[in-house]
Order: structure tokens, then C-alpha cells, then sequence
């Protein structure tokens, strides 16, 4: 008889989470596991918790109970510069203190692995150039930030992040601004860092479609709890995503990719009986 396959240890383990802002309780008893160099992406209604549990997960908000571990370590233990070793978060939005150029940017990444002196190799720069070759932004390397469309911004932010070598990328709605072209970009870009270089990326989005055609792992949140957890086939079932959403919806099978497909339906095609 052939054994079973030994589970993998997760990267992160979260026990029973809890969290929230004053007296307000954000997120309740959250427990599951993320493994390493998986794509992980974290959906579910406005104002739910999503970007509290990622920033949880960056080390940036602490739980009021429960713990987060990375690799068996709590996180309350790693220092911002050794979480930084491990984690990159990109956030819905950055601001620049300065006006710097594109190349400046991407060497940002490298801090966390700089010498007490704060000074950049040749490694260093070779690192930025790889990153920014990877994400498509050499070219804008010596161009202000500020110049930027959206998408070459985002782009420049992911080739930060790459810059870092994490073990694992946060981000947090990474897509929302762009046009469909520059989605499937960014989305094609964290499949990428996941297949070429076993990065593993975690990301909040309210795309489910997107979610469908990339995740390894779905995570559905609702008021503060897990709803569903595990392959988008799994999670994306009409009925759940009716209660979760509170609206009808349309799921369906796409024939040109094979996953999951999910459409509002306008209230004036729902008929008298809603
Ligand atoms: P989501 O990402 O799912 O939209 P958030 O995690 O941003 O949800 O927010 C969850 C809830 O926490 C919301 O009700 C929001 O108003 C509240 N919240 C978020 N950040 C803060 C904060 N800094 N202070 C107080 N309340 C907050």
C-alpha cells in the first residue's frame, strides 16, 4: 500500500484570529493555512476585513487574539527588517514622499538586506535591473514616478517588490484601476513569479473572474468569517455567492478558459418574482 503523501507545512498558519478597531470586531476566529509558493487569493463584499487580514498578514496590524506564524515562527517575533527579508506588501495605494525615478524606486526593495551603512552593491543594482527587466519597466528606469500612467506605477511597485526577493508578495487589490489588458498583465506577472521563481503571492481582490482563472486557494470572507475556502471551483458555487453578495447572480463555465464565470444580473432582467 503507498503512503500518503506527507501534507506540506504552510508558510503562514493563522489560529484563530481575531481582530477589529476599538470595540469594533473586525475579523473572528479566523483560522487556515497558506502554503509556500501558492497563489492565494483573499475575495469577499466591501468593508468585510480583507485588508485587515492582509495586513495582519504583513506584519502591520497585530490580532487582538490568536496568533499568525510564518515558516513555525510567530510574527510577533520577526523584526520589521527580517519580515521584510520574507514578506513585500504592496498596498491599494503609495505615496511617494519624493519625486524619484523609476530605478530609484525598485532599489527601495533592497533595504532590508543592506548593510548597517545603508549602501548599494553592484549586486544591488543588478538585482533592480533583473526586477525591472521581469515587470517590463526597464525602459522608465530613469523616468519620475510621477510621470507614470497607473499601470506602469503598479508595474514599478511589483518590480519593488521582486527587487525584495521575498518569500511571499502581498497585495492588495492590485488590479482595480487598470484596464483589462493591464489585469491580465499584473495577474500574468504573479503567475510567473509563482511558477519561474516559487514565490508564493497572497492578494485581496473583489475580481472573481480573475480569482477563477489564477487562484490556487480562494478565500471567501464574510462579516468577519471564513465563507469558503479552497479551489475556486469549489468556492464559486451561485447560491453562496448569492448569500455572501446579497444579489443574483450568473455562474457559469467558461469554454474558452475552463474555470468559473460570475455575472451580476441587472435588476430589470429579474422579473416580477425577483
Ligand atoms: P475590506 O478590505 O474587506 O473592505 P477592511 O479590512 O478595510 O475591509 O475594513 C473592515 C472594517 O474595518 C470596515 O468596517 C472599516 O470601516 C473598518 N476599518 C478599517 N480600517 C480602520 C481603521 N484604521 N480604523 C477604524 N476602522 C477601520
Amino acid at each position: 500500500m503507498m503512503a500518503d503523501s506527507p501534507t506540506p507545512t504552510p508558510y503562514f498558519s493563522i489560529t484563530h484570529l481575531s481582530t477589529g478597531y476599538g470595540d469594533h470586531t473586525v475579523l473572528s476566529d479566523i483560522s487556515l493555512a497558506v502554503h509556500p509558493g501558492s497563489f492565494f487569493i483573499i475575495a469577499g463584499p466591501n468593508g468585510t476585513g480583507k485588508t485587515t487580514l492582509l495586513r495582519c498578514l504583513a506584519g502591520l496590524s497585530r490580532p487582538q487574539k490568536g496568533t499568525i506564524q510564518i515558516n513555525g515562527t510567530l510574527i510577533s517575533k520577526l523584526n520589521r527588517k527580517s519580515l521584510a527579508r520574507r514578506i513585500a506588501f504592496l498596498p491599494q495605494s503609495v505615496e511617494m514622499a519624493f519625486s524619484l525615478t523609476v530605478c530609484e524606486v525598485v532599489l527601495m526593495g533592497r533595504s532590508p538586506h543592506l548593510g548597517i551603512l545603508g549602501v548599494h552593491k553592484e549586486a544591488d543594482l543588478a538585482l533592480a535591473e533583473e526586477a525591472m527587466a521581469f515587470t517590463d519597466v526597464l525602459p522608465l528606469a530613469h523616468r519620475s514616478i510621477d510621470s507614470l500612467s497607473g499601470g506602469e506605477r503598479q508595474r514599478v511597485f511589483i518590480s519593488r517588490a521582486v527587487c525584495q526577493q521575498p518569500e511571499f508578495i502581498l497585495l492588495d487589490e492590485p488590479t482595480s484601476a487598470l484596464d483589462l489588458a493591464h489585469q491580465v498583465r499584473v495577474m500574468d506577472l504573479m503567475e510567473r513569479l509563482k511558477e519561474e521563481r516559487g514565490m508564493g503571492v497572497i492578494m485581496v481582490s473583489h475580481d472573481l473572474n480573475l480569482a477563477a482563472m489564477y487562484a490556487d486557494t480562494l478565500c471567501l470572507i464574510h462579516q468577519g468569517e471564513v465563507a469558503a475556502l479552497g479551489a475556486p471551483s469549489d468556492v464559486l458555487e451561485k447560491k453562496r455567492l448569492e448569500d455572501v453578495y446579497g444579489c443574483p447572480l450568473f455562474v457559469e463555465k467558461s469554454p474558452v478558459t475552463g474555470a468559473l464565470h460570475v455575472m451580476p444580473i441587472p435588476a430589470r432582467l429579474k422579473g416580477p418574482s425577483g
